[in-house]
């Protein structure tokens, strides 16, 4: 049986990992953090169309669904002026089910639990060093004994360690959108329950959201910067002053989410940046999720691209069978071209989501008063026309049904 390390237990790792088991390869997984991130803390994320259907197909589509946010009432204020309110529950209805909000920890949770009879998850330990001699990889790990593997693939994450190892330094290949975003729990001092309050300012934005599942609230901050911080993405308290900083003058509600900063122990920072490598796979190392191609958090649907090219290059390494390198190539093929439309869309997302000048912040309340009085076919219609939710709906997932094992 063909032995597989997966590094990273987020949201690619374990979708990879339990198509691989199906397909009968012997799957381990290793992640950093001492337990499995799963729960309810970190951030909102979103499934698109056929990574929706991915997650049906592996039994989980009713569960995800039921664990989905409950996000119905979304307030925009600007200073000076009116708020604005939108009904998401009339919005979300008249989309489709084919798209669902879920907190990151919950899928993990949900992916992990659908995963951890058959497959070997290892946490706590890190990847030290891979030498792939042709026929195989020798994998040393920061804690573990040495082990030897036909295939290692890194899922984890934008700062991957299996790409740095196999494929060289994170800068050489990356490239910021001229954004910043950060996320933190904290308590719901202002009940907001299932609603979402949102205030803007030209390059800086500030929202706060219910997590009904905790009865806790979120903060999030995402501001424009034209050049890049300096700052170590391992040092929270550095990010933390970075976020104060930047918003110790901005008013509104401000104060009272910047009070819980120094609480937060789910702090999350980061720049608004995608990986552009051109190829993921070096000989028997291979790259899935945003380890591969992050298209920019929270900008270019990095979930549902995890989702569906894990399970697509499961189904491929199970097509080629012993010829691995074969099957990374097909992999690379049938993805490249969704990997490439979610890349070309972050620019214009991290825009239009936070206005850098004053012609598009003007636009944006326009948008938030007319969407949701227009008639259901006329949402339906403009929805289908952003091209990420077209892509992610109209990609045609290959049907691996026959090469299941188990
Ligand atoms: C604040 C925020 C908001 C976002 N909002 C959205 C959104 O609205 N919609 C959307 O589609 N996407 C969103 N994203 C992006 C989304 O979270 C990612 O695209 C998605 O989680 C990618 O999954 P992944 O499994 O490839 O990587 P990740 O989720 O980043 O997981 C990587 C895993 O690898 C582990 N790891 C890291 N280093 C190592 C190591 N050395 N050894 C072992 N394990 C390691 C990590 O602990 C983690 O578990 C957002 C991201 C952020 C940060």
């Amino acid at each position: 049986m063909q032995k597989v390390l997966i590094s990273g237990a987020s949201v690619a790792g374990p979708v990879l990992a339990y198509w691989l088991d199906r397909y009968g390869f012997e799957v381990t997984v290793v992640e950093r953090t001492p337990a499995v991130r799963h729960g309810l803390g970190g951030h909102a994320i979103d499934l698109f169309g056929a990574a929706v259907d991915v997650i049906d197909r592996m039994g989980l589509g009713e569960a995800v669904y039921e664990a989905r946010t409950r996000s119905d009432q979304l307030t925009l204020y600007r200073d000076g002026k009116r708020p604005i309110t939108v009904d998401l529950a009339r919005f979300n209805a008249g989309i489709s089910r084919r798209h669902v909000e879920i907190l990151r920890g919950e899928l993990t949770r949900l992916l992990y639990d659908a995963t951890r009879e058959r497959v070997e998850y290892v946490f706590g330990d890190s990847i030290a060093t891979l030498d792939d001699d042709g026929s195989g990889v020798d994998v040393t790990f920061e804690r573990g004994e040495p082990r030897r593997f036909d295939l290692v693939i890194g899922a984890d994450g934008m700062h991957s360690a299996v790409r740095r190892l196999a494929f060289g330094p994170e800068e050489s290949m990356r490239r910021p959108l001229g954004g910043y975003l950060a996320v933190y729990s904290m308590p719901d001092e202002l009940e907001l329950g299932s609603r979402t309050l949102l205030h803007m300012k030209v390059g800086r934005i500030a929202t706060t959201y219910g997590v009904h599942q905790t009865g806790q609230a979120r903060a999030c901050f995402l501001f424009h910067r034209a050049g890049e911080l300096r700052y170590d993405h391992r040092d929270i308290e550095q990010q933390k002053r970075i976020l104060a900083d930047e918003y110790s003058d901005y008013g509104w509600e401000v104060p009272r989410l910047l009070k819980h900063l120094d609480a937060a122990d789910d702090f999350y920072f980061d720049s608004i940046t995608q990986i552009t490598l051109d190829s993921w796979q070096r000989g028997l190392v291979g790259l899935v999720g945003d380890a591969g191609y992050c298209p920019g958090p929270a900008v270019g649907g990095g979930t549902s691209l995890a989702v569906i090219t894990a399970y697509v290059l499961a189904g491929e390494l199970a097509a080629a069978r012993s010829d691995i390198r074969s099957g990374l190539r097909n992999y690379e093929r049938k993805i490249r071209s969704l990997v490439e439309l979610s890349r070309s869309i972050g620019p214009t997302v991290v825009r239009t989501i936070i206005p850098g000048d004053k012609v598009a912040f003007g636009a944006v309340p326009l948008a938030f008063r007319v969407l949701p009085h227009l008639p259901t076919w006329l949402q339906r219609q403009i929805w289908s026309a952003n091209n990420l939710g077209k892509a992610f709906r109209s990609t045609p997932l290959p049907d691996y049904t026959d090469l299941v094992r188990s």
